[in-house]
């Protein structure tokens, strides 16, 4: 299995739009980040977890061609604006399957109310096959088990998703014990880490570390990561061994 991580960074990006900021100028090209999703892999398998703003150059440049499902964390626009983007996916394999959350299918639903119109559709419009994904409720896509992981953004409620020895948690602030549980010492942890500076929805470096010190993956890497944080080479020489600052289009097997 591979794990492509199509984006990187925070809610703006980087560069972020007009800013003289030294990282967002830098020329550095793992210092460009597009805002946080991964594609996760097979001969027989492809799943990409969110589908912000950036989703169709993603597509392009990973050469993604199929999707067996998208997997949403959570309803902020950088994790879906791109959901209109799935069109060419649609017209080559029919209904996408979606996962989210309850509360995330419908904000879905009153933001896209084309994709999910039953009648009077628009042509071309695209279609998707909602699927509710439920606390500590497990749900397979093709023969690929998936586990949720329930954690708190803030006060939003956020999924990260397990696959084999692959977790995925973006966006996190706080996470219960029976959850840190199922992801013990699992092969790969991808944690978001904003800055140095505290958040109040985010990690920081020092919640992010303090994390993964405690689940102990083999090997973990940090994302939704913002200029804030600094050059991507480096913060990457300040890391304890065996975590990595991801950069876009890095691409690990597992
Ligand atoms: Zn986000």
């Amino acid at each position: 299995m591979k794990v492509y991580f199509l984006g990187t960074g925070t809610s703006q990006g980087i560069p972020v739009i007009g800013s003289n900021h030294s990282v967002c100028l830098s020329k550095d090209q793992k210092d460009k980040r597009l805002r946080v999703s991964v594609w996760i892999h097979s001969d027989d398998f492809s799943v990409v977890i969110d589908c912000g703003p950036d989703f169709r150059q993603q597509m392009l440049q990973s050469k993604c061609e199929t999707i067996d499902a998208l997997l949403i964390t959570h309803e902020h626009a950088d994790h879906t604006a791109g959901l209109d983007d799935i069109r060419p996916f649609y017209f080559k394999q029919g209904d996408i399957p979606v996962y989210a959350h309850e509360r995330v299918l419908k904000n879905l639903e009153k933001r896209f109310d084309y994709i999910f119109a039953l009648e009077n559709r628009y042509p071309g419009a695209p279609a998707i096959l909602a699927n509710e994904v439920k606390e500590n409720e497990n749900f397979k896509v093709k023969n690929y088990l998936i586990e949720p992981i329930n954690a708190l953004h803030g006060s939003l409620q956020v999924f990260g998703y397990k696959i084999k020895g692959f977790v995925y948690l973006t966006d996190i602030k706080t996470i219960e014990e029976d959850q840190i549980y199922k992801i013990k010492k699992c092969k790969v942890l991808v944690i978001n880490c904003l800055r140095e500076e505290p958040h109040n929805t985010h990690f920081n470096l020092e919640e992010a570390l303090d994390f993964i010190s405690l689940v102990q993956p083999e090997k973990a890497y940090l994302t939704h990561i913002s200029h804030l944080l600094g050059f991507h080479e480096e913060v990457q020489q300040k890391l304890p061994k065996d975590v990595y600052l991801a950069y876009d289009n890095l691409e690990i097997s597992i």
